[in-house]
């Protein structure tokens, strides 16, 4: 399931060490390394699907499962109440550099909308 010289593959696998704040049978969430806000995190699928646009039915298990995810890490960091947002990036327009899909978890400060 994992794929070769993809990074959040490496991650799961161990390969490439990241501060994991979650963990289920299907996926993982880490701080992001880059952080865009107080609280960024990353969650992923343990299996590799590239982008939103390789998403097929039998992935909606999964994908819901990142949603569920979100909202227990949100939880845990206090978020819940005040609020924070969940965004995917799909492909280049979007901003997507690493192609393994991922929900970006962000709070912690007032974030303004539309995002730029
Ligand atoms: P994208 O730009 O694809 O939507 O998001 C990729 C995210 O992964 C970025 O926010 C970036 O900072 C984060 N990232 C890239 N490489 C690493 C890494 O090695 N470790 C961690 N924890 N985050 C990473
Ligand atoms: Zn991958």
């Amino acid at each position: 399931m994992s794929e070769q010289d993809c990074l959040f593959c490496k991650i799961i696998d161990g390969e490439i060490p990241a501060d994991i704040v979650f963990e289920s049978k299907t996926a993982i969430g880490f701080r992001d390394i880059n952080p865009q806000a107080p609280i960024h995190m990353v969650i992923i699928p343990r299996e590799h699907v590239a982008t939103i646009n390789d998403i097929d039915a039998a992935h909606e298990a999964l994908v819901g499962s990142l949603f569920s995810a979100a909202k227990q890490v949100a939880a845990d960091e206090g978020l819940s109440e005040d609020g924070y947002r969940v965004v995917m990036n799909c492909n280049e327009a979007a901003g997507q550099t690493v192609f393994h899909i991922h929900l970006h978890l962000l709070g912690g400060r007032q974030l303004r909308w539309p995002p730029g």
